[in-house]
């Protein structure tokens, strides 16, 4: 993963007018005050040195972040691979904070960088604070209901899995993807877990493997 591509002027001609919504993320996230281009080295500047710190300063380095500058790069640094590095460092370093960031990058243009919103929303293993069940559930629904990736539909289904027993909205939205998911192995994967009120921890290539595997017992 390159996480040390350095920004020059001429990249920010990538965030242009018609990106309006993410300047507005900008000045929401940054006390009133636009967050500078500068601000966005400073996110670029800190990857770089979390990544070739030694494993053992990792963390003191992590204690360090400049949160602001690492959220709005999360957000609208042009560079796909530099927003899910920031979305890691922010499920790492400031997961209770970043809520709101993780549910912008829900609808980055890229899968991967939407899995990792995902994750940092949904993960609970990074998290001092409880998650708030209703809102988490309320955005894994409608990843899982609009997402045109299957990859991205295949992770808010197992995220979803750990819910089951908390909102009874998460049981009613995997039966339904069970009937209606475009996919035949997201379908599966929701029917096991609608029929065994279990979650589904494998991941998507397993999902594909298992669904084909039940398909041939069943012909
Ligand atoms: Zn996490």
């Amino acid at each position: 993963m390159i996480l040390t591509r350095g920004l020059t002027d001429a990249n920010f001609g990538w965030y242009k007018v018609p990106r309006l919504g993410r300047l507005d993320f900008l000045t929401a996230h940054s006390d009133g005050c636009r967050v500078e281009h500068s601000s966005i080295n400073d996110a670029v500047r800190f990857v770089h040195e979390w990544s070739v710190a030694p494993k053992k300063r990792q963390a003191a380095v992590g204690e360090r972040m400049p949160v602001a500058a690492v959220r709005a790069a999360a957000v609208i640094h042009p560079d796909p691979e530099m927003r899910r590095a920031c979305l890691f460092f922010l499920d790492h370093y400031d997961c209770d904070g970043s809520v709101e960031t993780f549910r912008q990058a829900l609808r980055d243009p890229v899968s991967f960088v939407r899995e990792s919103a995902l994750h940092g929303l949904a993960c609970e293993r990074c998290r001092y604070e409880a998650i708030c069940v209703t809102d988490v559930v309320g955005d894994l629904i409608e990843m899982l209901a609009s997402d045109p990736s299957p990859d991205v539909r295949h992770k808010a289904l197992v995220a979803l899995g750990r819910f089951l027993e908390r909102d009874t909205q998460a049981p009613e939205a995997v039966a339904r993807t069970a009937q209606s998911d475009s996919d035949a192995a997201i379908r599966f994967v929701a029917r096991e877990m609608a029929s065994s009120g279990q979650p589904y921890h494998r991941s998507r290539k397993a999902g594909l493997r298992d669904e084909r595997r039940a398909r041939r017992t069943r012909l």
